[in-house]
């Protein structure tokens, strides 16, 4: 166990300190001046308490001792990203730390993943933090002076490889939240599971992998969680926490569309099926299902098509092509009537050209969705971390996806996002999650620390086992 030298079975020090017993004057005056900040007078004495609740000033103390170590761990693995079902280095540090800690640890949980448990000196229930850990096939352009300079295989290719999602951050803060819990451990009123989970976004091809998967290989049971709290850093103001109840991230299906035309010459289109128009026809059209066929007020709905494959010469219609995209979606219903309406659309268009088109549909991730009764019982423990003027918990939902959603359609979740914009820098503006410019303002580290901290012990204070 690591933390502060005061002993974590002596009696408090007002129960301790025997009648008529003198401090050494310099101690008492300090412990008078420093009455408020409980941690402060801890840190100066040799006795603490065994039972109490955690002070917010010693909880404070703890975050401040370990930032350090959370901002040399963030930069450590910013610069040794690693690609989903890769995480071998990032898994390798976590468990040596989460050992370190004198946690219970297994490693290898889907593939990379990392799980620790922290048995508290109180009995109590058991809640999870959850932290991803994969980068992403992006070449970075920070100009951080550890900036990555990795590669790795992504499908097949070679690649760069970065953390433009911020997923370096997240780890680090866990991290840092293990070792602030782990030095209060006596007065944890229950179990805390560190969920250190591999390909958030998304396994390659032909893999498994991540939440789903953790699941699977047990992280939700011995000891089973009744609830679970994740964060994500993201553009908003330095200091900021947002969030929504129900559902904050959208439900994410990939689908993909191939087209079987009849090659020919590019001077004789009328020879063959020009599956290079129908595909630009389809392109149109699919954003014309998203914009016009559906109530837009209602919820928001986002329909893409990103890729487009087929051809390799200029004077060659091909023979066949692949579309890819993503639906967004908030609403299960709404979901399965755009779904319909793309098969209506791509078949028919496919049709009016003498086409065939097969059009497949696979589950990205579920919708995102915070247990309305744990969002409201959040939201003062995200203010303590935050300040209450810095926590808005009726944000705009997102149409990004993320697939801590699968640890809520088993037990209660809330997931929120940090504010990490740059300072001085209009969140508007400030380079998106995924963007070569992505990067983590790293003042906003501790507050990740502090609200991992503050959610699962003051859940675990609010809910004691009867
Ligand atoms: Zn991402
Ligand atoms: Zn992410």
């Amino acid at each position: 166990m690591v933390g502060q030298s005061w002993a974590p079975f002596a009696p408090p020090i007002a129960r301790r300190r025997p009648a008529g017993h003198r401090l050494p004057i310099a101690r008492e005056i300090a412990l008078k001046i420093l009455a408020p900040f409980a941690a402060l007078a801890l840190a100066l004495s040799p006795v603490a308490a065994q039972s109490s609740p955690a002070s917010a000033a010693d909880i404070t103390a703890r975050i401040e001792a370990v930032t350090p170590k959370v901002v040399a761990w963030r930069r450590d693995i910013h610069a040794n990203p690693e690609l989903a079902n890769s995480e071998v280095r990032t898994g390798r540090l976590v468990a040596a730390h989460l050992k370190r800690l004198g946690f219970e640890v297994r490693e290898r949980v889907a593939h990379t993943g990392v799980v620790g448990v922290l048995r508290g000196g109180r009995p109590g229930p058991v809640v999870a933090l959850r932290a991803d850990m994969d980068a992403l096939p992006v070449l970075e352009q920070t100009g951080l002076p550890f900036a990555s300079r990795a590669k790795g295989r992504f499908n097949g290719a070679e690649t760069p490889v970065a953390h433009a999602c911020g997923h370096d951050a997240h780890v680090a803060m866990l991290m840092g939240a293990a070792e602030v819990l782990a030095g209060m451990k006596a007065q944890i009123p229950g179990t805390i599971v560190f969920i250190f989970q591999p390909a958030e976004e998304g396994p390659p091809a032909g893999e498994r992998g991540g939440a789903p998967m953790m699941i699977e290989e047990g992280v939700l049971a011995n000891p089973a969680p009744g609830a679970i709290f994740g964060l994500h850093v993201g553009p908003g103001a330095p200091g900021t926490i947002y969030y929504r109840a129900e559902g904050f991230m959208a439900a994410a299906d990939t689908f993909e569309i191939k087209l079987t035309g009849k090659q020919t010459h590019g001077a004789w289109p009328a020879q063959g099926i020009d599956i290079i128009s129908l595909s630009s026809a389809i392109v149109s059209e699919l954003n014309t299902v998203a914009a016009r066929t559906v109530d837009v007020t209602a919820t928001p709905t986002v329909l893409t098509v990103a890729t487009i494959h087929g051809g390799v010469r200029h004077n060659i219609i091909p023979e066949d092509l692949t579309m890819t995209g993503t639906l967004r979606t908030f609403d299960a219903a709404q979901r399965e009537r755009i779904k319909a309406r793309m098969e209506t659309t791509v078949n028919n268009l496919a049709a009016s050209y003498g086409a065939k088109a097969e059009l497949t549909f696979r589950v990205a991730g579920a919708l995102t969705y915070n247990d309305p009764a744990l969002s409201r019982a959040a939201q003062p423990w995200l203010e303590e971390a935050a300040g209450a003027a810095n926590v808005n918990p009726f944000s705009r939902p997102t149409t990004v996806s993320e697939d801590f959603s699968a640890y809520q359609q088993k037990i209660p979740g809330v997931f929120y996002f940090l504010g990490a914009s740059a300072d001085g820098v209009d969140p508007a503006t400030s380079p998106p999650n995924h963007s070569p410019q992505f990067d983590v303002n790293e003042k906003v580290l501790p507050l990740g620390v502090r609200a991992h901290v503050l959610t699962a012990l003051r859940w675990l204070e609010a809910n004691p086992t009867r």
